[in-house]
C-alpha cells in the first residue's frame, strides 16, 4: 500500500465538507426541525464556512494545524451539541495524525478511531442511540477492516461511505436515546437522525467517484 494522503488533500477533504453542508443545509434543517429544535443545518454551515475562513486565513502545513484549526473553530462558533461534538472529532484526528504531511490508510482509520473515541467520551453515545455515533462507528469499522486488508486508500473510502450511509439510514427506525431528539421519546421514531446525515457527508467528502 503507497497510496498516502497529502495535506493538501485534507485541507480539500474540509472545504469539500464545507460545500456539502452548504448545499445540504436545508435538508439538515428539516431533518432536525421534525425531530429537535430545526438549527443543525444551520449550526454546520456556520462552523464549516468559518472554518474554510480560518483555513485561508493560516494555511495550515501539517494534518494537525490543519484538523487544530477546523475543531477549535466548530467549538467556537457552533452553540448546539453539534459544535462540540465535531469540533472533539477533529481535535483528535488532529492530534492523532501529529505533525505528518502524507497520511497512511491505516494513520487515516487509526485516526478516525480516535475521533470516535473523543465523541464517546463526550457524549456518552452507544450504538443504536440515534446520533453521529451509528453513522460514524460503521464508516471507522470499514477503513479498519479496509486498511488490514491492505486495499488502495480509494476503495477504502468508497467502503467506509457505504457503511456510513448505511449507519445514516438505520438511524430511522431508532429511538434517540441522547440530545435534543430523546426528549420526544416514542415520536423520534421514523425520523432520519441529522448528525449522522452530516457525517455521511463528512465521509462522502472525502471519497472519490466509482473508478
Ligand atoms: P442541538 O441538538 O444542540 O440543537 P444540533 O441540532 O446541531 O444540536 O445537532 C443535533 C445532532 O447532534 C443530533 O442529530 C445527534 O446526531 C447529535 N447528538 C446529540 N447528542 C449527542 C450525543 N450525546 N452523542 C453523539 N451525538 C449526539
Ligand atoms: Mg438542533
Amino acid at each position: 500500500m503507497n497510496d498516502t494522503v497529502s495535506t493538501a488533500a485534507l485541507d480539500e477533504w474540509m472545504r469539500t465538507f464545507a460545500r456539502l453542508v452548504a448545499e445540504n443545509k436545508e435538508a439538515l434543517t428539516d431533518l432536525d426541525a421534525a425531530i429537535g429544535d430545526g438549527d443543525h443545518g444551520e449550526n454546520m454551515d456556520r462552523g464549516m464556512r468559518a472554518a474554510v475562513q480560518a483555513l485561508d486565513d493560516t494555511r495550515p502545513s501539517t494534518a494537525s494545524a490543519l484538523f487544530n484549526k477546523v475543531g477549535m473553530t466548530l467549538i467556537s462558533t457552533v452553540g448546539g451539541a453539534s459544535g462540540p461534538l465535531f469540533g472533539t472529532l477533529f481535535l483528535r484526528i488532529g492530534a492523532a495524525l501529529g505533525d505528518t504531511s502524507e497520511v497512511s490508510l491505516s494513520q487515516l482509520a487509526t485516526a478516525l478511531h480516535a475521533g470516535l473515541d473523543g465523541i464517546v467520551a463526550r457524549g456518552k453515545a452507544e450504538a443504536g442511540d440515534k446520533t453521529i455515533y451509528d453513522a460514524l462507528a460503521p464508516a471507522v469499522q470499514a477503513l479498519e477492516t479496509a486498511a488490514t486488508d491492505g486495499a488502495h486508500t480509494a476503495d477504502a473510502l468508497r467502503a467506509a461511505l457505504a457503511a456510513a450511509e448505511n449507519g445514516r439510514d438505520a438511524t430511522t427506525p431508532m429511538l434517540a436515546r441522547k440530545g435534543r431528539a430523546s426528549y420526544l421519546g416514542e415520536r423520534s421514531v421514523g425520523h432520519q437522525d441529522p448528525g449522522a446525515t452530516s457525517i455521511a457527508l463528512l465521509i462522502a467528502a472525502a471519497t472519490p467517484a466509482p473508478a
